[in-house]
């Protein structure tokens, strides 16, 4: 290795896994880094950690060591010439989208650029105009970074002008590997890897969540206990949909304490309620559909599996195996279904029927 390869690997950026696409492309750029960055991809995929990773490398003195002293500031959020801006709501609002601008007007303090980290850039909606010329035209020492699942087609022009950075789902074995890490064992990792869908946070979830192996047993037992009659269906839907939501309690208590949290400083502040309070609530309302539909994807994949066994078993007879290929097919289809909001107990009922032929 020649000391300019040694000098830009920047071993900060090792910290993100199973993006080595994304995370070459990053390493390339830091000598030279252009205005503003696009990383899009699915959550729970690296793209906050790799921003993090990104800017503390950009601000480091020597490249990206991940020990000096600008690299722990950064990767703790506590460097002075970064900034991690998060939507306070369901969307960007507004006063964020001027603030934003505004800061993107400093000079760096300590370091030779400042870096501006935006997360959920597709869901800027109205705030857009405040941000647009920040995004095309910021001094030559700020580097801007949006995150965004997707691109919305009111902002491709935008998108055209940053260098766009994919991150892809991960695939099991990078899950698996960060989980060990953290000291996961082995066989939960393999377990909660197969149901997270490419999504590291979602994974982390599961193997801190000690019911999910036995939600899991649910789905799968669920062919078996077919009998061809509706009353078993509705039956079977309904431990389902209980099921789906035994994992909302969990959430649910954790943003009551965060409520409760925030109504303790309001009133030490001396105010009777918590600033923003809605917006506080539309966050928790969509983490809780989030983690919802997080659950009925899982089960559907548990599901599924067991239709794909019955196909690899041997000797398998005709019948069987077209109404296991039909089964497949159908909770294929109502997966897709899941992702435009259709009403759970219905997507259940239907599905459970057509598994049982
Ligand atoms: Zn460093």
């Amino acid at each position: 290795m020649t000391a300019a390869e040694g000098s830009s690997r920047a071993p900060v950026l090792d910290r993100v896994k199973g993006q080595p696409g994304a995370i070459g492309l990053l390493r390339g750029s830091l000598r030279a880094p252009l205005h503003a960055y696009l990383f899009i991809g699915p959550p729970g995929t690296g793209r906050r950690d790799a921003s993090i990773a990104f800017a503390a490398a950009l601000l480091c003195p020597s490249g990206g060591c991940g020990e000096c002293t600008s690299c722990q500031e950064a990767l703790a959020l506590r460097h002075p010439d970064l900034a991690v801006i998060e939507r306070a709501g369901a969307s960007i609002l507004v006063d964020q989208a001027r603030e934003v601008a505004r800061m993107a007007l400093r000079t760096p303090r300590a370091a030779r650029y400042q870096v501006l980290v935006l997360v959920d850039f597709d869901l800027v909606e109205k705030a857009a105009p405040a941000l647009l010329k920040t995004i095309e035209e910021p001094p030559d020492t700020t580097v801007i970074v949006l995150i965004a699942e997707t691109v919305p087609s009111q902002f491709v022009t935008i998108a055209s002008r940053c260098v766009q950075v994919q991150f892809k789902p991960l695939d099991d074995e990078a899950i698996i590997e960060v989980l060990m890490r953290e000291g996961v064992e082995v066989a939960t990792a393999t377990s909660v890897a197969e149901a997270a869908g490419g999504r590291l946070d979602r994974a982390r979830l599961l193997a801190r969540d000690p019911g999910f192996a036995e939600r899991l047993q649910r789905w799968r037992s669920v062919p078996s206990r077919l009998d061809g009659t509706g009353a078993r269906v509705a039956e079977l839907a309904d431990e389902l949909l209980a099921s789906v939501a035994e994992p909302l309690e969990v959430v649910r208590a954790r943003q009551a304490e965060e409520l409760a949290l925030l109504q303790e400083e309001a009133e030490r502040r001396g105010d009777r309620t918590i600033a923003g309070r809605s917006v506080i609530e539309d966050r928790h309302n969509r983490e809780l559909r989030r983690v919802r539909t997080d659950e009925m994807r899982a089960g559907l994949a548990a599901l599924s599996s067991v239709c794909r066994e019955r196909l690899a078993e041997t000797g398998v007879s005709p019948q069987r195996l077209r109404s296991a290929l039909a089964a497949i097919a159908a909770i294929d289809e109502a997966s897709t279904r899941l992702t435009r909001n259709v009403n759970a107990t219905m997507l259940l009922q239907w599905l459970l029927l057509h598994l049982d032929t």
